[in-house]
């Protein structure tokens, strides 16, 4: 249960993480993907080359259409999510991503 709930709001004590969930632009498919908060992360430097936060860019394809989308986030230096978009679709929030998962899973069957 306590699992459970850790994995709902996307951090653990032992590997924090954050799910990101976007839209393809053309196709309407979703995506999932998991980021490592302490692994996947870039520091960013300012002016002075002192870190000034973390950013990721990673690249998310969805088995519809197979197009790439590249998804950039930005985290201050606690690693909190500041800003999140996506080239070549949007984001989503995970229940946004869940509904249309179950969508797509009743046009298939
Ligand atoms: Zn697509």
């Amino acid at each position: 249960m306590m699992q459970w709930l850790r994995q709902l709001f996307g951090r653990t004590e032992e590997a924090p993480f954050l799910l990101l969930h976007a839209r393809c632009g053309r196709c309407g498919a979703v995506v999932q993907t998991r980021i490592n908060l302490y692994n996947d992360l870039s520091v960013e430097y300012d002016d002075r080359e002192e870190p000034a936060g973390y950013w990721i860019r990673k690249e998310l394809m969805d088995d519809r259409c197979f197009r790439l989308m590249t998804a950039e986030l930005r985290f201050d230096r606690q690693r909190r999510l500041i800003s999140q978009e996506v080239t070549g679709g949007q984001i989503i929030t995970a229940e946004e991503y869940e509904a249309a998962r179950q969508q797509a899973r009743k046009q298939t069957r």
